[in-house]
Protein backbone atom coordinates (compact mmCIF):
# COMPACT_ATOMS: atom_id res chain seq x y z
CA UNK A 1 0.00 0.00 0.00
CA UNK A 2 2.44 2.37 1.24
CA UNK A 3 4.50 2.06 -2.17
CA UNK A 4 1.54 2.30 -4.46
CA UNK A 5 1.01 5.59 -2.74
CA UNK A 6 4.79 6.97 -3.48
CA UNK A 7 4.81 5.74 -6.99
CA UNK A 8 1.17 7.55 -7.08
CA UNK A 9 2.72 10.70 -4.65
CA UNK A 10 6.20 11.01 -6.32
CA UNK A 11 5.48 10.65 -9.67
CA UNK A 12 8.79 13.58 -10.67
CA UNK A 13 11.26 11.36 -9.06
CA UNK A 14 10.83 8.54 -11.79
CA UNK A 15 13.39 9.38 -14.55
CA UNK A 16 16.18 9.55 -11.54
CA UNK A 17 14.75 6.31 -9.72
CA UNK A 18 14.94 4.89 -13.76
CA UNK A 19 18.87 6.04 -13.93
CA UNK A 20 19.74 4.57 -10.37
CA UNK A 21 17.88 1.46 -11.83
CA UNK A 22 20.27 1.28 -15.14
CA UNK A 23 23.34 1.94 -13.02
CA UNK A 24 21.95 -0.71 -10.24
CA UNK A 25 21.36 -3.18 -13.10
CA UNK A 26 24.49 -2.35 -14.98
CA UNK A 27 26.72 -3.28 -12.12
CA UNK A 28 24.84 -5.84 -11.27
CA UNK A 29 25.31 -7.23 -14.99
CA UNK A 30 28.55 -6.30 -14.91
CA UNK A 31 29.22 -8.01 -11.39
CA UNK A 32 27.34 -11.42 -12.91
CA UNK A 33 29.77 -10.76 -15.80
CA UNK A 34 33.08 -10.77 -13.74
CA UNK A 35 31.23 -13.59 -11.50
CA UNK A 36 31.38 -15.81 -14.82
CA UNK A 37 34.69 -14.61 -15.87
CA UNK A 38 35.82 -15.70 -12.24
CA UNK A 39 34.10 -19.06 -12.28
CA UNK A 40 35.61 -19.37 -16.09
CA UNK A 41 39.22 -18.73 -15.11
CA UNK A 42 38.76 -21.34 -11.87
CA UNK A 43 37.51 -24.00 -14.37
CA UNK A 44 40.73 -23.06 -16.53
CA UNK A 45 42.79 -23.07 -13.67
CA UNK A 46 41.28 -26.59 -12.40
CA UNK A 47 41.93 -27.84 -16.14
CA UNK A 48 45.63 -26.97 -16.12
CA UNK A 49 46.46 -28.16 -13.03
CA UNK A 50 45.01 -31.55 -14.19
CA UNK A 51 46.69 -31.50 -17.09
CA UNK A 52 49.96 -30.24 -15.23
CA UNK A 53 49.10 -33.71 -13.01
CA UNK A 54 48.81 -36.21 -15.74
CA UNK A 55 51.62 -34.89 -17.35
CA UNK A 56 53.68 -35.82 -14.29
CA UNK A 57 52.31 -38.91 -14.25
CA UNK A 58 53.49 -39.37 -17.61
CA UNK A 59 57.34 -38.00 -16.99
CA UNK A 60 57.32 -39.88 -13.71
CA UNK A 61 56.35 -43.01 -15.70
CA UNK A 62 58.79 -42.49 -18.55
CA UNK A 63 61.37 -42.10 -15.90
CA UNK A 64 60.51 -45.33 -14.78
CA UNK A 65 60.27 -47.10 -18.03
CA UNK A 66 63.67 -45.74 -18.81
CA UNK A 67 64.92 -46.71 -15.71
CA UNK A 68 63.76 -50.34 -15.68
CA UNK A 69 64.87 -50.00 -19.29
CA UNK A 70 68.48 -49.39 -18.06
CA UNK A 71 68.45 -52.09 -15.24
CA UNK A 72 67.21 -54.29 -17.90
CA UNK A 73 70.24 -53.65 -20.01
CA UNK A 74 72.80 -53.95 -17.28
CA UNK A 75 71.22 -57.90 -16.44
CA UNK A 76 71.34 -58.11 -20.40
CA UNK A 77 74.92 -56.80 -19.83
CA UNK A 78 75.99 -58.96 -17.01
CA UNK A 79 74.52 -62.05 -18.37
CA UNK A 80 76.51 -61.70 -21.79
CA UNK A 81 79.21 -61.21 -19.36
CA UNK A 82 78.99 -64.32 -17.63
CA UNK A 83 78.41 -66.27 -20.68
CA UNK A 84 81.42 -64.87 -22.08
CA UNK A 85 83.14 -66.22 -19.29
CA UNK A 86 81.92 -69.68 -18.83
CA UNK A 87 82.74 -70.02 -22.87
CA UNK A 88 86.07 -69.00 -22.19
CA UNK A 89 86.50 -71.08 -19.11
CA UNK A 90 85.25 -74.13 -21.19
CA UNK A 91 88.03 -72.81 -24.27
CA UNK A 92 90.83 -72.96 -21.67
CA UNK A 93 89.44 -75.91 -20.51
CA UNK A 94 88.95 -77.61 -24.10
CA UNK A 95 92.75 -76.41 -24.48
CA UNK A 96 94.31 -78.08 -21.33
CA UNK A 97 92.76 -80.71 -22.38
CA UNK A 98 93.73 -80.87 -26.07
CA UNK A 99 97.50 -80.27 -24.44
CA UNK A 100 97.56 -82.92 -22.83
CA UNK A 101 96.42 -84.95 -25.46
CA UNK A 102 99.14 -83.99 -27.76
CA UNK A 103 101.75 -84.62 -24.49
CA UNK A 104 100.26 -87.99 -24.63
CA UNK A 105 100.49 -88.25 -28.24
CA UNK A 106 104.05 -87.15 -28.18
CA UNK A 107 104.73 -89.83 -25.57
CA UNK A 108 103.23 -92.05 -27.36
CA UNK A 109 105.42 -91.73 -30.43
CA UNK A 110 108.68 -93.90 -29.81
CA UNK A 111 111.50 -91.92 -30.72
CA UNK A 112 114.15 -93.31 -32.70
CA UNK A 113 117.61 -94.07 -30.78
CA UNK A 114 120.11 -91.01 -30.98
CA UNK A 115 117.49 -88.53 -31.27
CA UNK A 116 119.26 -85.17 -29.80
CA UNK A 117 116.40 -82.66 -31.44
CA UNK A 118 113.05 -82.97 -32.56
CA UNK A 119 111.21 -80.14 -35.35
CA UNK A 120 107.45 -79.57 -35.63
CA UNK A 121 106.17 -80.41 -39.37
CA UNK A 122 104.27 -78.10 -41.14
CA UNK A 123 101.50 -80.74 -40.66
CA UNK A 124 101.83 -81.42 -37.28
CA UNK A 125 104.12 -84.02 -37.10
CA UNK A 126 107.58 -84.74 -35.98
CA UNK A 127 111.08 -84.65 -37.48
CA UNK A 128 113.79 -86.16 -35.24
CA UNK A 129 117.67 -84.74 -35.67
CA UNK A 130 120.03 -88.25 -34.83
CA UNK A 131 123.31 -87.78 -34.12
CA UNK A 132 124.62 -91.63 -34.17
CA UNK A 133 128.04 -92.34 -33.74
CA UNK A 134 130.53 -93.48 -35.83
CA UNK A 135 131.25 -96.83 -35.05
CA UNK A 136 133.91 -97.43 -37.79
CA UNK A 137 136.00 -94.25 -36.07
CA UNK A 138 136.74 -94.49 -32.29
CA UNK A 139 136.25 -91.56 -30.58
CA UNK A 140 135.40 -89.02 -34.28
CA UNK A 141 132.09 -87.27 -33.60
CA UNK A 142 129.01 -88.52 -34.84
CA UNK A 143 127.20 -88.63 -38.29
CA UNK A 144 124.13 -86.32 -38.43
CA UNK A 145 120.86 -86.93 -39.87
CA UNK A 146 117.09 -86.70 -39.70
CA UNK A 147 114.49 -89.22 -39.34
CA UNK A 148 110.56 -87.32 -39.84
CA UNK A 149 108.44 -89.95 -38.03
CA UNK A 150 105.55 -88.31 -40.25
CA UNK A 151 106.23 -89.21 -43.57
CA UNK A 152 109.51 -91.75 -43.37
CA UNK A 153 111.94 -89.17 -45.22
CA UNK A 154 115.08 -89.93 -43.81
CA UNK A 155 118.78 -88.33 -44.43
CA UNK A 156 122.02 -88.88 -43.19
CA UNK A 157 125.77 -88.05 -43.58
CA UNK A 158 126.02 -84.56 -42.39
CA UNK A 159 129.58 -83.72 -40.12
CA UNK A 160 128.51 -81.24 -38.69
CA UNK A 161 125.08 -80.55 -35.90
CA UNK A 162 124.42 -77.38 -38.00
CA UNK A 163 123.93 -79.04 -41.34
CA UNK A 164 122.07 -81.68 -40.05
CA UNK A 165 120.05 -79.59 -38.07
CA UNK A 166 119.04 -77.48 -41.05
CA UNK A 167 118.39 -80.74 -43.10
CA UNK A 168 115.78 -81.59 -40.48
CA UNK A 169 114.75 -77.87 -40.17
CA UNK A 170 113.90 -77.74 -44.04
CA UNK A 171 112.39 -80.99 -44.45
CA UNK A 172 109.79 -80.20 -41.16
CA UNK A 173 109.04 -76.75 -42.67
CA UNK A 174 107.89 -78.29 -45.93
CA UNK A 175 106.27 -81.63 -44.74
CA UNK A 176 102.75 -81.52 -45.05
CA UNK A 177 101.93 -85.37 -44.12
CA UNK A 178 99.59 -85.93 -41.20
CA UNK A 179 100.10 -87.47 -38.16
CA UNK A 180 98.43 -90.84 -37.82
CA UNK A 181 96.34 -91.50 -34.83
CA UNK A 182 98.03 -92.86 -31.83
CA UNK A 183 97.46 -96.38 -31.39
CA UNK A 184 98.23 -96.71 -35.56
CA UNK A 185 101.39 -95.17 -34.95
CA UNK A 186 104.11 -98.15 -35.82
CA UNK A 187 107.10 -98.21 -33.38
CA UNK A 188 109.87 -96.18 -34.73
CA UNK A 189 113.73 -98.46 -33.84
CA UNK A 190 116.69 -97.17 -34.58
CA UNK A 191 117.97 -94.42 -36.52
CA UNK A 192 119.13 -95.94 -39.95
CA UNK A 193 121.95 -93.78 -42.06
ZN1 LIG B 1 108.06 -85.74 -43.50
Amino acid sequence: MRWKRETRTAPPAAAESGAADTALTDTARRLGETRAELLAARTDLATLRGELAAAQQLARQASAGEARARALEQLLLRDAGAQAADRDRTIAGLRAELEQTRAVQLAAVGLPEHTVARFLTLGGGLVALLAVPDEDRYESPPVYGYECLTCGHQASGAYRIADGRRWANEHASTCRALPAPVIDLPVQKGATR
